[in-house]
């Protein structure tokens, strides 16, 4: 049985006549740059995050990029994050001029451990970026609490945690600003590139807002230096359509999860992903973890099993940081999980078959290695 990582074609069949009339509406009312249909999601997905404000942008590393410069952060100042992150992260953190600082993960819930990040503060500390890797949010009280205290900004990167929760607060709610990407396989993906930043704060909101329009209040008059940051028309139209359904789409991966783990739970040599309680997963990305994982992957790409792994080499290991002069053994927990995480196959439309399946080819491959 051939079971795909994901299945972007499955979902537009799903809701082809929604997403066909939001891309026909964009081009009836030529409003292909901003406008009126960003605006409409905007509106709409401010209080699907329990935020007053939502700006639509280009991307997700637009989003966390535009956030940082409008909280005044640049040259000269640092800010904390996690090395087993995406490398947007720690992107938008540099070309503001500011340093990214690693602190390590927690090795159960692989989201950023708040007990190493005191010791990481200098006076040019400005601000921390949780990342809520793979739809889980990282433990934000602790967080919030060393942030307020040393007079930090905290960014959430929520890019990959629509929906999620922790404590019944939704991600980006919580910190200064929520970033969120909407690249098509996030678990909510537009038909191209998108992002945008959520936020409780009025203010910062107005200077976002500016700032991705060149920095226009109105039409020619540039308050400040901005950028174009605007997010397109089609991708507002088609993301308003999708919204409705992410619930939905949220439920149903954390269904398939708790399939897998019924499956798998019992199994030597894996190890499944830990929820924290008081936090609602969204499972962007269902990854286990085994000393034996290249040999996994090959093994189920051989029956037609399609998996990721995210991702292999933490941050401060890439090639584009390594005038950082940080070293293997730096971030141990980032590093073991970069050696052992596996992503299998999760998507709203995965049949209970497909799981089943991707579970007995793992149980099959473990008895090769235990015989
Ligand atoms: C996807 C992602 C980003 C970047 O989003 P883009 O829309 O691709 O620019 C940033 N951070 C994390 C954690 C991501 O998963």
């Amino acid at each position: 049985m051939k079971v795909p990582f994901l299945d972007l074609k499955a979902q537009y069949l799903s809701i082809k006549y929604e997403i066909d009339l939001a891309i026909h509406q964009v081009i009836d009312n030529s409003a292909f740059a901003g406008g009126p249909f960003v605006e409409k999601f905007e509106k709409a997905f401010a209080p699907y995050c329990q935020c007053k404000e939502a700006i639509g942008v280009g991307s997700g590393t637009d989003a966390l990029w535009i956030a940082l410069i409008a909280l005044g952060i640049g040259d000269g100042d640092e800010v904390i994050t996690v090395p087993s992150s995406f490398i947007a992260t720690a992107e938008a953190i540099s070309f503001t001029g500011a340093k990214p600082v690693f602190v390590d993960i927690d090795k159960d819930t692989c989201n950023m451990n708040p007990d190493l990040i005191e010791a990481a503060i200098t006076s040019r500390t400005k601000a921390i970026i949780p990342v809520h890797l793979f739809g889980q949010m990282a433990d934000m009280d602790p967080i919030i609490k060393i942030a307020n205290k040393r007079n930090l900004f905290v960014i959430e990167d929520a890019c990959q945690a629509h929906g999620a929760e922790y404590k019944g607060k939704r991600a980006g709610s919580i910190g200064d600003a929520g970033c969120f990407s909407f690249y098509p396989g996030k678990n909510l993906g537009a038909y191209g590139e998108a992002g945008a930043v959520v936020t409780n704060n009025a203010g910062l909101a107005e200077i976002m807002r500016i700032f991705r329009d060149h920095g226009q209040s109105k039409k020619y008059c540039h308050k400040i230096i901005g950028w174009n940051g605007r997010m397109d028309g089609i991708q507002g139209a088609i993301l308003e359509a999708k919204l409705k359904h992410l619930s939905a789409w949220n439920d149903a991966r954390r269904e398939h999860a708790g399939v897998y783990k019924e499956l798998l739970k019992d199994i030597d040599r894996i190890s499944l992903p830990v929820e924290m309680t008081q936090t609602k997963h969204v499972y962007h990305i269902y990854a286990i973890k085994t000393k034996r994982r290249d040999e996994l992957i090959k093994y189920l790409t051989e029956k037609e099993i399609s998996c990721g792994i995210h991702y292999p080499v933490p941050i401060h290991l890439q090639d584009a940081y390594k005038n950082m002069g940080l070293k293997k053994g730096c971030f141990p927990a980032s590093e073991n999980c970069a050696d052992e995480f596996v992503s299998l196959p999760m998507f709203p439309e995965l049949s209970r078959d497909q799981i089943e399946f991707v579970a007995q080819e793992i149980i099959n491959f473990i008895k090769t290695v235990d015989s």
